[in-house]
């Protein structure tokens, strides 16, 4: 949960709009929630009572919900004093395969966000993606993919998709292969450690760059075969993976992603 140090500090009173990305049980009634907000970013909070049959919020609180919540931001934790649903995106939620790509994508924007640091761009990309899905994208797993390379990129970690990242030359076209934890391309003359560069297709560098200068609903107009798909999803999660991995202390938590990764596959 969310902290702050040092005692007496008023709590603050926020009116936001939020995305839902995580909802647990806690303690008899109420519930936990995680929030993608645009001003606040991540933000852990409590709901009261949630469970209760009778609670007013507990409804608009529900996992990928968008929704308007009134945020007291308090000394020691956040409690959601008011919340109404802006879009519960229904149709999405009737699809398993739906259901599992946008809790996959829900999970890895909270899980590369630091907590209440604002993340305008993150907010704006998973709305984006959950609206996508919700009004029934062409094709869910582009949309996954756009969101990963982008998301990437507001947290600081953009794969390079001009240069080498060992030698920084310009790479030719079909002399390429990516390194993951390495942060991008690498050229076939440069020695990489055994396991760490995986195969690079032109066509699957040609999406990259493309997703990276388009928009979503640009970026995602495509159609992709297969196994160009698999190719992006394969580069893209080790991506997302290999600053997980180093950055989240939960190893735990990384595993989990990987089965939702999976989950989100099928
Ligand atoms: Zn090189």
């Amino acid at each position: 949960m969310a902290t702050r140090q040092g005692s007496g500090a008023r709590p603050r009173s926020y009116n936001t709009d939020a995305l839902v990305l995580r909802s647990v049980d806690e303690g008899e009634a109420d519930r936990r929630v995680t929030l993608l907000t645009p001003g606040l970013g991540k933000v852990q909070a409590y709901v009261r009572g949630a469970r209760r049959i009778t609670s007013r919020l507990g409804g608009h609180l529900d996992a990928l919900n968008h929704s308007r919540v009134n945020l007291a931001m308090g000394a020691r934790w956040n409690v959601v004093a008011g919340a109404e649903s802006i879009a519960s995106f229904g149709r999405l939620k009737q699809d398993l395969d739906r259901i599992a790509v946008a809790l996959y994508l829900a999970e890895l924007t909270g899980a590369m966000l630091p907590e209440e640091a604002p993340h305008p761009a993150a907010y704006r990309l998973l709305l984006d993606a959950l609206r996508a899905i919700d009004g029934g994208a062409a094709d869910i797993r582009l949309t996954a993919r756009y969101l990963e390379l982008r998301l990437l990129e507001d947290a600081g970690y953009m794969p390079e998709l001009r240069v080498c990242v060992l030698c920084g030359c310009a790479v030719e076209p079909d002399q390429h292969r990516f390194a993951p934890d390495l942060g991008g391309v690498v050229c076939d003359a440069c020695v990489v450690p055994q396991g760490r560069a995986l195969p690079l297709s032109l066509s699957a560098l040609k999406v990259l760059r493309h997703f990276a200068r388009s928009s979503m609903a640009e970026g995602t107009a495509l159609s992709a075969p297969p196994a160009l798909l698999t190719e992006l999803e394969t580069l893209l999660g080790a991506c997302c993976l290999a600053v997980l991995e180093r950055d989240t202390a939960s190893g735990a938590f990384v595993g989990h992603l990987r089965d939702m990764r999976r989950r989100a596959a099928r």
